[in-house]
């Protein structure tokens, strides 16, 4: 008997994204679902690939990003499509492009996922339907901001939010929620969110259980108080009684670097007695907002953009500082509002977290930065080809798990993130010989090396270097219970 299947892709390397060791397999699609997979020599397709010498792994899913306005203006993603990635959670870090109302110019850090134009979607469901129509080139699922929120509803965003804001909070939270939101995001390092005190956020998280939401926090702080900043993560969401994702987990500042064996201890020993994980980019410097209280003279900090100095983008604080023959701090103000890398990361801090067994990968990049991190286009073939084949960090298939299989399990994101018949047909062809980052942080904006072919719900939608014809991501849903 034969079969009739849309696509057989032959003599694939397998790594299914549960973390099981690789097998030599033969992998069929119908339509947009993975249907047989094995020894498939006398089944017929209307097309074939042989896969021979390559890896052919679930797509990797973006767990931390600020896409959030990026997917649908740029809906062909190139930055992520070029690196495997078939899906990305937008809504990082207490900011998120829905729901949103804004009064003005969006405040810091909102501001980086565009300007006041680009915040059009005053309910989830405007934004899961623009989403929807623009089709981008990768599957979309959303967080909403604890600081978008706030922005919505606060008289004053810098000061903790009255009863009256809070119950209009939740209620907002509780229609996202309900539209197909993941969960709630919060940005408590930032100047808008800093105000709002432990009980405010707990309020809000309470609201995430009836929806099987999932709370995942930029902390309080990463620095010196950072043990505090975990507790007051690990407090909020056992209130809620909702799983905890801790943002970008890392130890900033050179007082702070070592610590993440103190950390990642205390992370290992929550997990003992609640659900918990972090996500972390590869890669030992910071981006974000140029923070004035960041701003120090023990590593170098790059401005990549700033709207009242722009012909300074691109050089270091500590040379505009001299060229203005000013102090740090004062050369940092005077480029407000502006953008920065920070090198204030150990790279044994970056391993250490990396290859924690609750750490997924996430690039945190920002796409509307005119001179991006290199994670924005670097992260997961840094991880396969730098920290698992060269540092030896890991082995591939403990790699792609991290970046597959672990997220949608944590994300509640069903039938995706593993090679399994009946799920969606998200996949990724690599050479694990030469998967490898070009972007630099002279260079940041450069596709990656290896990335053969990448299918989006069953079409293919990356190929040798090139983007397909047409797009397929789907907008995906929380996972109702
Ligand atoms: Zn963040």
């Amino acid at each position: 008997m034969s079969l009739k299947y849309d696509l057989i892709i032959k003599n694939a390397a397998v790594i299914d994204g549960t973390g099981a060791k690789t097998y030599n397999a033969d992998v069929a699609i119908l339509d947009d679902k993975i249907t047989a997979i094995g020894s498939l020599n006398e089944f017929e397709s209307r097309r074939l690939i042989d896969a021979s010498g390559f890896v052919l792994a679930p797509g990797f899913i973006d767990v931390h990003t600020h896409d959030d306005t990026n997917v649908i203006r740029t809906p062909n993603m190139l930055s992520k499509i070029s690196q495997g990635v078939t899906s990305v959670i937008v809504g990082n870090c207490g900011i998120s492009a829905s729901p949103v109302t804004l009064g003005g110019d969006p405040p810091d850090p909102m501001n980086l996922l565009g300007g006041r134009q680009d915040f059009i979607y005053p309910t989830f469901k405007h934004y899961v339907a623009a989403v929807e129509q623009v089709q981008p080139r990768v599957n979309v699922a959303a967080l909403v901001g604890h600081t978008a929120l706030r922005s919505n509803h606060l008289k004053d965003i810098f000061q903790p939010a009255s009863e009256s804001e809070i119950a209009v909070m939740s209620e907002q939270l509780n229609q996202a929620m309900s539209q197909g939101a993941l969960g709630l995001s919060s940005g408590l390092a930032y100047a808008s969110a800093k105000q709002a005190p432990m009980a405010e956020v707990k309020a809000l998280v309470k609201e995430l259980a009836k929806h099987n939401g999932i709370y995942s926090t930029h902390m309080r702080t990463e620095f010196d108080a950072i043990i505090d900043a975990m507790n007051e993560a690990f407090e909020t969401a056992e209130y809620g009684k909702v799983p905890l994702i801790i943002s970008h987990l890392k130890c900033a500042g050179a007082g702070n670097w070592g610590r993440t064996t103190e950390t990642l201890t205390l992370l290992e020993e929550k997990s003992k007695t609640q659900k918990v994980a972090c996500d972390c980019y590869p890669y030992s410097a910071s981006s974000s907002t140029l923070d004035l209280k960041q701003v120090t003279s023990d590593f170098d900090i790059y401005i990549t953009w700033s709207d009242s100095e722009p012909d300074m983008a691109g050089k270091l604080l500590a040379e505009i500082a001299e060229l203005w023959n000013l102090s740090l701090i004062d050369a940092a103000k005077r480029l407000q509002p502006a953008g920065a890398v920070y090198h204030g990361l150990h790279p044994d801090d970056v391993k250490r977290v990396l290859k924690y067994k609750h750490t997924m990968i996430g690039s945190d990049g920002l796409p509307n930065d005119p001179h991006p991190h290199p994670r924005l286009w670097g992260t997961f073939p840094r991880v396969l080809g730098f920290y698992s084949r060269e540092e030896a960090l890991f082995e591939l298939p403990e790699a792609v798990h991290k970046m597959t299989g672990l997220s949608a399990s944590e994300y509640h994101l069903a039938n995706r993130g593993e090679i399994q018949i009946g799920n969606y047909a998200d996949l990724v062809l690599f050479n694990a010989k030469t998967i490898r980052d070009k972007a630099t942080f002279e260079d940041p904006i450069q596709k990656s090396l290896g990335i053969e072919k990448v299918w989006v719900n069953g079409q293919l939608s990356y190929h040798k270097g090139q983007i397909t014809e047409t797009r397929h991501g789907r907008f995906l849903r929380r996972v109702q219970q």
